[in-house]
C-alpha cells in the first residue's frame, strides 16, 4: 500500500506498554484466544453493518453478504483477518485502536440500548464483547500490526500501525490493499507464533473457538489460493427446535462433545425476560468413565453471543455434571477474565436458570416416558443423589425425581410417593438399610421384624447414600430412619400373626441374661437389649438412640474424618432358641456362657460386614465350644 502524506505519529492514551505486557503475560493464558478476539471483533463489524444498514441500505452496496477470511502468506509470515463489516474511518482507528480498554463496541452498545424502543432489530443485533482490550491480544503473536480500515459509506481507507510498544501510526492508505468496505488486520507474526501460519491449526482453534459466530469463515492458505470455508456461520442452537432434526441433534451432540452414544435427552430453550440466553444441553446415554473422579469437571460450555468463552464456568452444579452441551448468553460480556464471568450476576442467573431447567425437564420425563427416564436413573442417579445434601433449595424436586429399589420393589424402581403411598398403620418414618453391599443388605438381620410386618424399606448401597440419609431430611412429613438406628418404633406396628407374649418367668429369665451379657462384653458395646427387631437371628448390632447411622460412621471413619464411632447397642432376639436356652441355661458353666456371648456379638458383627479385630481369640473360643458340643 502506499500512503500519499507522512504517517502521523500518536502515542496510545494510557500506559498501554505496561497494561500490553501485563495482558500478554498474565490476563490471557491461553495465547490461542488472540483469534478468537479479532474474529469476534470482525464477525461484531459484519453485525454493525447489518444493524447500520437497516436505517441506510446502501451502505452494503453490492457486498451485501457478511464474510470472515482468514488469509495465510507463510513466506512474510504473515496472518491476516480480514471482514466487510463497518470498518473504520481515521478518528474511529484512532478512538478504538489507540486507546485501551475504551471499547467502540461498547458505546455502540449503549446505543443500541437507547434505541431499543425503536425496533426490535436493534435489540437483537449481536455484538461481541464490551471490553476493550481484545484486540490488543494480537501483540501475543505479532511484533507489528497493521490495520487497514475503510468504513462503510467513505471513499478513504486509512492505515494503523502499531509495534504495541506504547505508540501508533495513522495514515490515509491506498492502492490494491486496501479494502472496498471493512478491515484488515494484518499481524507480523514473531517467530515463536509461526505455528499460527499452519491451515489444519487454524481451523482446529476457529472450529473449537468460533465454530458458532453468526458470520461465516473462510481461509485462505496462501496467496492466490481459494477460499475454504472452515464455518458456515449458522449456530445449531439459534435455529428454532421445530426446524431441526433428531439426527442433526445427535450429530452435533457427537462433535460437540466428543461422544459416540445416543444422547438419552436433549434440552433445547431459550431464556428470555430479564436475562437472555440459550441452553442446549445433553443427557448422555451412556456413564463416562470418570464421573466420581473428584476433579471432573462440569461440561457445560459457556459461550457469549455464538463465541466460546469457557468450559470452566461450573454453569450446572456438581450433581448435574454428567450434563454437555452449552448456554449462550445475549448479555454477558466477553470477558478478558474468567474471573470476572464468574462474579457476574448474569451468570448466578443463568446458573439457576440451567439447573432448574434440568431438573424440570427429567421431572416431565419420568411422566412422559418412564422407562426412558428409569435409564437415565439408572446411570446417573448415584450422582443426582448428590444434590440432596449439596442443593437445599431443589431438595423436594430432587426427592421426587429419585427411585429406589426396596425390600418389595423386585426388578423395579420405587418412588418416595410410591413409599408413602403405602405406609403400614402407625408407620411414622421412612426406613432405609444403606451399605455398599445390596446383597448383603437384602439379607440384613435388621430387615427380620420390618419384613414380618411388612414393612418397605429403602436399600440404598451407593456411597452417597448414607451422607444424605443423615442430613435430617423428610417427605411429607416422614423422616428418614435407619433400621440400624436405635430402637425402631417397631413395637407400635403390629404383628400379622402376633407371637403370643413371653411368660413371666422366661420374661424374667432373659433379663438376666441380657443384663449377664453387659457384663461380659462390657466396653466393647454401649447397651444390650431385647428387642423386637428380629425375628430369625439371634443378635445385631444397631447404633445407639442419638448416635450416627453405623454406615455413615463406617464411611467417615475410613476416610479419617472422624475417629472410632459410637460404641455399638447389641440387640438380643429374646424368643431366639439359643437365647432362650442360653438364658435357662443358670450360671453354672460361666465360661461357656461368655463364650457363647462373645460369639454372638462375632456373629453380629460379621453380619454387619464389620472385620473381627482378635481372629486368634475368636478362633480359641470357637474350638474351646465345638469341643464341649462334641462332648
Ligand atoms: P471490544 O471488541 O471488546 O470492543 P477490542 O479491543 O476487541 O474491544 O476492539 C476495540 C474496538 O476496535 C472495537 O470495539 C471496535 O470498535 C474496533 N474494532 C476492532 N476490530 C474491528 C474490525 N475488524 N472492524 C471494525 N471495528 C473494529
Ligand atoms: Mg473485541
Amino acid at each position: 500500500m502506499t500512503t500519499a502524506t507522512a504517517p502521523e505519529s500518536r502515542a496510545f492514551e494510557a500506559d498501554v506498554a505496561k497494561l500490553l505486557r501485563l495482558l500478554v503475560h498474565s490476563v490471557y493464558s491461553d495465547r490461542d484466544v488472540f483469534l478468537r478476539e479479532l474474529i469476534s471483533n470482525a464477525a461484531d463489524a459484519c453485525e454493525k453493518l447489518r444493524y447500520e444498514a437497516i436505517a441506510d441500505p446502501s451502505l452494503l452496496g453490492d457486498d451485501p453478504q457478511p464474510r470472515i477470511t482468514v488469509r495465510i502468506d507463510a513466506e512474510a509470515g504473515r496472518l491476516t483477518i480480514e471482514d466487510n463489516g463497518f470498518g473504520m474511518d481515521h478518528d474511529d482507528l484512532v478512538a478504538s485502536l489507540g486507546t485501551i480498554a475504551n471499547s467502540g463496541t461498547k458505546a455502540f452498545m449503549e446505543r443500541i440500548e437507547a434505541a431499543k424502543g425503536e425496533g426490535p432489530e436493534a435489540a437483537s443485533a449481536q455484538l461481541i464483547g464490551q471490553f476493550g482490550v481484545g484486540f490488543y491480544s494480537a501483540f501475543m503473536v505479532a511484533d507489528l500490526v497493521d490495520v487497514v480500515s475503510r468504513r462503510a459509506g467513505t471513499d478513504q481507507a486509512w492505515l494503523w500501525s502499531s509495534d504495541g510498544q506504547g505508540g501508533y501510526t495513522v495514515a490515509p492508505a491506498e492502492g490494491d490493499d486496501a479494502p472496498l468496505r471493512g478491515t484488515r488486520v494484518i499481524l507480523h507474526l514473531i517467530e515463536d507464533a509461526k505455528t499460527y501460519l499452519d491451515r489444519l491449526t487454524l481451523e482446529r482453534i476457529i472450529k473449537t473457538r468460533s465454530g458458532h459466530v453468526p458470520v461465516p469463515i473462510a481461509i485462505v492458505e496462501k496467496p492466490g489460493a481459494e477460499a475454504a470455508e472452515v464455518g458456515s456461520g449458522a449456530a445449531l442452537w439459534t435455529r428454532s427446535r421445530s426446524e431441526i432434526t433428531a439426527q442433526e441433534y445427535t450429530d452435533f451432540y457427537h462433535s460437540f462433545a466428543g461422544q459416540f452414544d445416543e444422547p438419552a435427552l436433549t434440552i433445547h430453550a431459550r431464556a428470555e425476560g430479564r436475562h437472555e440466553y440459550t441452553m442446549l444441553l445433553f443427557v448422555p446415554g451412556m456413564k463416562p468413565f470418570d464421573l466420581f473422579d473428584p476433579d471432573r469437571k462440569g461440561r457445560i460450555k459457556l459461550y457469549v453471543k455464538r463465541v466460546f468463552v469457557t468450559d470452566d464456568a461450573e454453569i450446572a452444579p456438581r450433581y448435574l455434571r454428567f450434563v454437555r452441551g452449552l448456554v449462550d448468553s445475549a448479555d454477558l460480556p466477553l470477558n478478558v477474565s474468567r474471573e470476572m464471568i464468574q462474579g457476574s450476576p448474569i451468570l448466578t442467573a443463568i446458573k439457576k436458570g440451567v439447573s432448574s431447567r434440568i431438573l424440570s425437564e427429567l421431572e416431565k420425563l419420568a411422566k412422559s416416558d418412564v422407562a426412558a427416564y428409569d435409564k437415565i436413573w439408572s446411570t446417573f442417579g448415584a450422582v443426582i443423589k448428590e444434590g440432596l445434601y449439596e442443593d437445599f433449595e431443589r431438595r423436594p424436586q430432587l426427592l421426587d425425581l429419585a427411585r429406589f429399589t426396596t425390600t418389595t420393589s423386585g426388578d423395579g424402581w420405587r418412588t418416595l410417593k410410591d413409599y408413602v403411598g403405602s405406609l403400614k398403620p402407625n408407620q411414622t418414618a421412612i426406613y432405609y438399610i444403606a451399605g455398599d453391599d445390596a446383597a448383603r443388605l437384602a439379607a440384613s438381620p435388621h430387615l427380620e421384624g420390618f419384613r414380618a410386618r411388612g414393612i418397605e424399606v429403602l436399600l440404598l448401597s451407593d456411597q452417597v447414600d448414607s451422607f444424605w440419609v443423615s442430613a435430617g431430611l423428610d417427605y411429607e412429613g416422614k423422616p428418614f430412619k435407619s433400621v440400624t438406628q436405635g430402637a425402631a418404633e417397631l413395637d407400635l406396628i403390629p404383628l400379622p400373626e402376633a407371637a403370643p407374649p413371653q411368660d413371666a418367668e422366661t420374661s424374667e429369665r432373659i433379663a438376666g441374661f441380657v443384663a449377664f451379657v453387659k457384663e461380659t462384653l462390657g466396653e466393647a458395646i454401649s447397651d444390650a437389649r431385647a428387642s423386637e427387631r428380629l425375628t430369625s437371628s439371634a443378635v445385631c448390632l444397631v447404633a445407639p438412640d442419638s448416635g450416627m447411622d453405623r454406615q455413615l460412621e463406617k464411611i467417615l471413619a475410613g476416610a479419617g474424618r472422624i475417629g472410632a464411632g459410637a460404641k455399638p447397642v447389641l440387640e438380643i432376639n429374646p424368643r431366639h432358641d439359643l437365647v432362650v436356652a442360653l438364658a435357662a441355661g443358670g450360671t453354672d458353666d460361666k465360661e461357656a456362657r461368655e463364650d457363647a456371648v462373645r460369639l454372638l456379638f462375632d456373629e453380629a458383627k460379621i453380619l454387619d460386614g464389620e472385620p473381627i479385630a482378635d481372629a486368634q481369640a475368636f478362633a480359641e473360643r470357637l474350638g474351646r465350644v465345638i469341643r464341649r458340643g462334641l462332648g
